[in-house]
């Protein structure tokens, strides 16, 4: 800047601020008509000491007072340059608003006028960046976490907040892949379809690149929000185009509820993306996840579960419903599996997903498991006693039951005690328990398979087990799981994962059973490629053991 050559040389004196220079400037200044006359007398020839004394006794007094008065004038003016400084200072330091006044109509004035308007428009752009996402003009991770932070207050185990994860898997490659314009794209058409949703108080953030949540404020119907995710997520998978580019997003998505899973709002956002992204082991293949088990379960929390699932498991509140297997060649029923239902007083029945955990975690699926396995064979010499053929029934074994050294002695036993024979039964594990340690599982299946029994493996694909430990497993049957069945006709990558699946287990000497077939489309693609053996609602939901009974004595009649 031009014309601050004195401003300048002055910045110089360091031991002096602004306030001081002015002072000592003006200090200096309004002595120099005293200066001027002590000068003029010492000159003059023959001075008259009592005048002189008086003369410069009136201009020191005058000067003086001229001085004071000059000096409180400027400090005054200066007080408005000092407010804005410090209110500067205040908001670089603090984040403190200026409040200074507006209503002064020379440069100062202007100048703290101007001060307030520049940085509220400032802070408000501040604001924004470290709220908002820039890329969809949505809020932030930092947004939604302040914002949750003020609902966890009210919330109650009655009356929980929840948050839902909502993780695009394939959209980092897509924005990678089209240098961005094609992610962002997908990105928003999500959040419109996001938005067709109510919210009431929540609001929709973007949480990371590839991570969009939902605030939820009122979640006290957990099985209700349970059931709008799963909306929500058949409406986010729908396939979507952009440009000439036909993209179906991969959604998973995860849960948190405060304040059952805690009330640190940054911990439960990041909660729930570890759930959306780490789909708990075993989980049922529901297309999410819940945090943790405890946020399953609405009003109870996990020991209150876990205290019920005792008395449950010596009052044997539980059930067993059959879904069948079907072969679509034959259209004969050649299965089903025996899933077990809680039948809890208060709360009707529980399906598997919200306890199995909860008792695998605790170890009380031993003796669940046991019953489940004992009532199955049961069930199977009680429908040959009515006459009835019942085809082979699979029993599902969590991994710590797999992991149990006795697991084929007891089955045994159970067999034995119901005078049934080994072939009667199937078992089946999760790839993921099978993958845990090969060599135990090669060997404890070999043993199960040598006693007669069919072996499957369930929930085959979500697992990442490789294609050679696949070879090197002593099984019969492969079930695909139903997350890949799911919109097969639309998603390039679960159409190639099946097609993949039904073709190794054919070259494999496998039965594959697709599991969770719903539509005619599905249907109709599997067997397209190949695939005989359904489970799923399109033909038959699981049904109490009676209802079993009764189809398998119609359909053989
Ligand atoms: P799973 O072994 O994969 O069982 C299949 C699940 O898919 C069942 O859920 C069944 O109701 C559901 N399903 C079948 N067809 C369809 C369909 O067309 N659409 C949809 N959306 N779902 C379908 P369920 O009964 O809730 O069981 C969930 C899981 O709980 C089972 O998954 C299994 O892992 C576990 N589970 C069930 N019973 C037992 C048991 O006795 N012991 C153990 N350890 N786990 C069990
Ligand atoms: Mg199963
Ligand atoms: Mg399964």
């Amino acid at each position: 800047m031009t014309g601050l050559w004195l401003y300048q040389r002055l910045d110089r004196l360091r031991f002096l601020n602004y306030r001081g220079k002015i002072m000592v400037t003006a200090f200096l200044g309004t002595h120099v008509p005293l200066l001027a006359i002590v000068v003029l007398m010492l000159l003059l020839t023959s001075p008259d000491f009592s005048t002189t004394v008086w003369v410069l006794s009136v201009a020191l007094v005058a000067t003086l007072v001229g001085t004071a008065v000059t000096l409180y004038v400027l400090n005054e003016l200066l007080k408005p340059i000092r407010a804005t400084a410090k209110s500067l200072r205040d908001y670089i330091g603090r984040r403190v608003m200026p409040q200074l006044p507006g209503n002064f109509r020379d440069e100062v004035g202007v100048l703290m006028a101007d001060t307030n308007f520049t940085v509220e428009r400032l802070d408000e752009t501040i604001r924004q960046l470290e709220f908002s996402d820039p890329e969809t003009g949505l809020p932030n991770r930092a947004a939604l976490e302040q914002a949750l932070a003020k609902k966890i207050g009210t919330a109650t185990e009655s009356k929980p907040v929840a948050i839902v994860a909502i993780h695009i898997g394939n959209l980092r490659s897509i924005l990678a892949a089209s240098g961005g314009d094609a992610g962002i794209e997908v990105l928003r058409t999500l959040v419109l379809r996001l938005h067709r949703y109510p919210l009431n108080d929540g609001l929709v953030a973007r949480v990371d690149s590839d991570a969009l949540a939902l605030l939820v404020p009122d979640a006290a119907d957990v099985a209700a929000l349970e059931g709008t995710v799963r909306r929500v997520l058949a409406d986010l998978r729908e396939p979507l185009s952009v440009g000439t580019l036909q993209i179906a997003p991969t959604i998973t998505a995860g849960i948190a509820l405060a304040p059952a899973d805690g009330n640190d709002p940054r911990d439960l956002v990041a909660r729930a993306m570890a759930a959306a992204t780490n789909p708990e082991e075993d989980a049922p293949a529901r297309g999410f996840h819940f945090h943790s088990v405890a946020a399953a379960n609405d009003l109870l929390g996990r020991w209150r579960i876990e205290a019920d699932l005792r008395v449950a498991i010596d009052r044997g509140d539980f059930e067993l419903h059959y879904q069948p297997v079907i072969s679509r060649s034959s259209g004969k029923t050649v299965g089903a599996e025996a899933l077990i239902r809680w039948r809890h007083p208060e709360q009707g029945l529980i399906a598997p997903g919200l306890f199995i955990p909860i008792a695998e975690e605790s170890g009380l699926i031993d003796g669940l498991g046991r019953w489940v396995m004992t009532d199955a064979c049961n069930q199977i010499r009680s429908w040959r006693a009515a006459g009835l053929q019942a085809p082979r029934i699979s029993v599902n074994l969590s991994a710590r039951q797999f992991q149990d050294k006795s697991v084929d002695a007891w089955i045994a036993g159970t067999l034995k005690q119901a005078g049934l024979e080994p072939s009667a039964l199937e078992v089946e594990i999760t790839e993921s328990a099978a993958m845990r340690d090969l060599d135990y599982a090669v060997e404890t299946l070999g043993r199960l398979r040598a006693m007669g029994m069919l072996v499957a493996l369930d929930d085959f694909g979500t697992g990442y087990s490789s294609l050679t430990y696949l070879k090197a497993l002593p099984i019969d049957v492969l079930k695909i799981d139903q997350a890949f069945v799911r919109n097969i006709g639309g998603d390039g990558g679960n159409a190639a994962i099946c097609g993949a699946v039904i073709a190794l287990a054919r070259g494999l000497g496998l039965q594959v059973i697709a599991e969770g077939v719903e539509e005619e489309a599905e249907l109709a693609w599997l067997e397209d490629k190949g695939c005989d053996l359904f489970q799923g609602f399109y033909f038959a939901r699981p049904m109490p053991a009676e209802a079993f009974g009764q189809r398998l004595l119609t359909r053989a009649a």
